[in-house]
């Protein structure tokens, strides 16, 4: 994730991480994504609790 360093507010549930960015429109984005080899699951919402729900509700495959 290349602009990882741009997230505020970065916090994991198990292997997922929430972070918080600016998406160069005045907008914040929320994004959970999971940091496990494969996974690839990945998702953005407006709200901070949606993206969080995300990563808590993500059951890994990985
Ligand atoms: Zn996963």
């Amino acid at each position: 994730m290349a602009a990882y360093r741009r997230f505020r507010d970065v916090c994991r549930f198990g292997p997922v991480t929430v972070g918080t960015y600016h998406n160069g429109r005045g907008q914040p984005r929320h994004t959970a994504a999971c940091t496990a080899p494969g996974c690839g699951f990945s998702t953005e919402h407006r709200d901070r609790s949606a993206a969080e729900l995300a990563a808590r509700t993500h059951r890994c495959n990985a």
